[in-house]
């Protein structure tokens, strides 16, 4: 059975990224800080990891024997506005987003190439390759913020150099970088997203599922150090 590890299994996206893997036979490590959301089964075994913690990481990637596909999706924003941003806030988005991302990928890879053998997938964001315009966030409270942004082009970057470096071992990696998707936002930040995308509608988890799809698809093994923007055309003003 092919084995997939999936980080923010837990999370919005990461639930339908769940239902994509079992659909596609896999048998999944779903972690997520919060696990309880999860229901175990034989192929989905809930495990509750913090990315950011390098000893447990590796006590982790320890119990595996092999891996086929890490998706790196776990990933935190801040909404406090800039000017007030702690160094504390700052860090902790650095820490899940990028040093997470980072950690997951250093031990699979040290598997991936004894296999010769191995797909990874990053998360990225349209806010990782545009900013963010603060005019459709109104007083939601919900706005971008500079270093989630920072950390999405960081991730994006992480994607080439992981491909450039690894690929000759017959690892693939690339990256999906999702727009803004439904989830119970407030009516004026959806009126405005819409209105600003050319599709005229928010991303929905299926939009995303299906960029997954191709990338995990058996047929796919010369794509690599690509970022697949899914967001409607919303990068491309
Ligand atoms: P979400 O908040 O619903 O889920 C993220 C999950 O990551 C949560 O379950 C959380 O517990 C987990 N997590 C956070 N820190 C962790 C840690 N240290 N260790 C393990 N797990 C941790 O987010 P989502 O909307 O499902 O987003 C998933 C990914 O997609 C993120 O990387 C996000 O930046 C990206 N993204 C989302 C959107 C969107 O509109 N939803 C748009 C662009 C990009």
């Amino acid at each position: 059975m092919k084995i997939a590890v999936l980080t923010g299994a837990s999370g919005q996206l990461g639930q339908s990224f769940l239902d994509t893997l079992s659909k596609n036979d896999y048998c999944i490590y779903a972690i997520d800080l919060n696990i309880e959301c999860i229901v175990e089964s034989q192929n989905i075994k809930p495990i509750k990891l913090d990315i950011t913690d390098e000893n447990r990481v590796h006590e982790f990637y320890n119990s595996l024997d092999k891996i086929d596909l890490l998706i790196n999706n776990a990933g935190i924003g801040v909404f406090t506005p800039f000017e007030q941003r702690t160094a504390i806030e700052f860090m902790q988005v650095m820490n899940v987003n990028l040093l997470g991302t980072f950690l997951m990928s250093q031990a699979a890879i040290k598997l991936m190439k004894n296999q010769n053998n191995g797909k990874i997938i990053n998360i990225g964001s349209i806010y990782g390759q545009v900013s963010s315009d603060e005019r459709i966030y109104g007083d939601s409270g919900r706005n971008n913020s500079e270093v989630y942004s920072a950390t999405k082009a960081g991730v994006i970057h992480m994607t080439k150099y992981m491909a450039t470096h690894f690929g000759k071992y017959n690892i693939q990696t690339n990256c999906i970088s999702p727009g803004g998707i439904i989830n119970n936002q407030s009516e004026d930040f959806v009126n405005n997203y819409e209105y600003k995308n050319p599709m005229g509608r928010m991303g929905r988890p299926e939009d995303i599922q299906s960029a997954l799809e191709y990338l995990i698809s058996e047929g796919t093994t010369y794509t690599n150090g690509q970022n697949i923007t899914v967001d409607g055309g919303f990068v491309a003003w």
